[in-house]
């Protein structure tokens, strides 16, 4: 029987390792060459990257065209295997072109650390306690990261909430830390341990978790776009019918998970794209998304939101959390990451974060134009079949049943329709 206890994996060689795998996978030795291939990555980049490594997992890399963000245009690499993703955000930032693209801001690199304290008896006392030593936890943490104290950052300011909870209450204290230029959750981490015991010693309580929250709600990026009415029309459906249908498909997932999750997953189509392009953190970057839609109004809601102005063109907003980092993680490391970053020519995360904010919005207006216009089609193209039907003499009874047989054959015609109508007739009077 196989097993996959193997001992000391990390410990062994490529070459071992990739005899393990080879017996446990029956593979072939092309397919081990396969694996084994790193790509732009030298072995022992991959090795020191990850454990228990045995090669790499290349991912296509596309550029997104036509962005242009606070007036200045980007080339956007986007890692992505789902086909359709770049094409459809380089044709809606063609669309956003026509009023000026996308303008973007954020509220800075803000990042909260929990520390979570239990078994203290009068929890509201002890986070009085917490709050009076502020400057001195401030200190504390910001010992610990001389560098980002440097370049502006650090530990800025102290948070304490008392959290009732299935265990009993418990106190959460949040280390408000500027992270500047990292995505930050090794530099908060760290502050949170260290700032730990300390609260130990002043409350008598016990801490167990420090780390940080994916929940960013200060490290917020925002986009707004406008799309002109007459850009978004199609071939069978006038501007106005377009941006209809894109409120009513926006106004669905709004109100409804089901489709929200969709909705929402196809706006990080686009964001997680250029977030593996850069090197950062894209798990990161999820969590932040889908509980920002859930903690902002109480329920899973759009990250985005439709509209249409006194013009009648669509206007288009997104805020997300976006905690990406230009130094720290593999962003630094990675050589196509840092190529990738050196295409952007991005400046700070923040100008980061932006980007990738107006990608994400892109990718949603791309996604309901397509999801509208195809359902309108459909829709327009079942009243042109029952037309069809009716003009070849179809009587009232026989329209739809004629109509639905050349919708799903997709030969709205003339000449089928009276084919299906003689046919329909023919197997009546038999
Ligand atoms: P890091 O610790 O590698 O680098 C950040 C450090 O770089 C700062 O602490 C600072 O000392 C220094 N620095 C130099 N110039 C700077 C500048 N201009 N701005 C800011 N800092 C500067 O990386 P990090 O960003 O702290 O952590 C990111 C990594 O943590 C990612 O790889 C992520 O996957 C991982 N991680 C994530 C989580 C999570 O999201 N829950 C948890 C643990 C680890």
């Amino acid at each position: 029987m196989k097993r996959s206890d193997v001992s000391g994996f990390y410990k062994k060689s490529a070459d071992e390792r990739w005899q393990i795998i080879r017996e446990f996978g029956e593979l072939e030795s092309s397919e081990i060459d396969t694996i084994r291939n790193t790509g732009a990555l030298r072995f022992e980049q991959v090795d020191h990257m990850i454990e228990n490594v045995v090669g790499a997992m290349p991912i296509p890399l596309g550029i997104a065209v036509n962005f242009q963000v606070n007036g200045k245009d980007y080339l956007v690499p986007m890692a992505i295997e789902e086909p359709s993703v770049v094409a459809a955000a380089s044709n809606a930032a063609r669309m956003a072109r026509e009023r000026g693209g996308f303008t973007t801001s954020g509220t800075g690199p803000i990042m909260l650390g929990q520390i979570q304290l239990v078994g203290v008896s009068d929890p509201n006392g002890a986070r009085i306690t917490i709050l009076a030593h502020r400057d001195e936890i401030l200190a504390i943490a910001n010992e610990k990261d001389p560098m980002l104290v440097k370049v502006g950052g650090g530990a800025k300011d102290v948070e304490v909430r008392v959290l009732e909870t299935r265990r009993g209450p418990m106190v959460v204290t949040h280390l408000v830390v500027d992270c500047r230029d990292a995505m930050g959750a090794n530099a908060v981490n760290t502050m949170a341990e260290a700032v730990a015991p300390h609260l130990e010693k002043w409350t008598g309580g016990r801490v167990y978790l420090r780390i940080i929250s994916n929940l960013a709600v200060r490290r917020l990026a925002r986009a707004r776009a406008v799309f002109a009415r007459e850009v978004l029309k199609t071939d069978d459906l006038s501007g106005e019918e377009v941006v209809e249908g894109i409120l009513e498909a926006y106004a669905f997932a709004d109100a409804d998970p089901f489709r929200c999750a969709t909705h929402n997953k196809g706006i990080m189509n686009g964001v997680d794209a250029v977030v593996l392009a850069t090197g950062n953190d894209w798990r990161a970057i999820e969590s932040g998304a889908h509980a920002y839609a859930a903690w902002k109004s109480g329920g899973y809601r759009s990250l985005t939101t439709w509209e249409k102005d006194a013009n009648g063109d669509l206007v288009g907003t997104i805020e997300l959390p976006m905690a990406v980092g230009l130094v720290g993680g593999a962003t630094a490391v990675h050589p196509t990451a840092k190529a990738n970053v050196r295409l952007l020519g991005v400046k700070s995360a923040q100008e980061l974060g932006e980007v990738i904010a107006a990608v994400g919005l892109a990718q949603n207006f791309a996604a309901l134009r397509a999801l509208a216009t195809e359902g309108i089609q459909r829709g327009h193209m079942s009243l042109h079949a029952r037309n069809i039907a009716a003009s070849v003499g179809a009587t009232e009874e026989e329209v739809d049943r004629v109509a639905e047989v050349l919708v799903k054959e997709r030969k709205v015609r003339m000449d089928r329709a009276k084919e299906v109508l003689a046919e329909l007739r023919a197997k009546k009077t038999r």
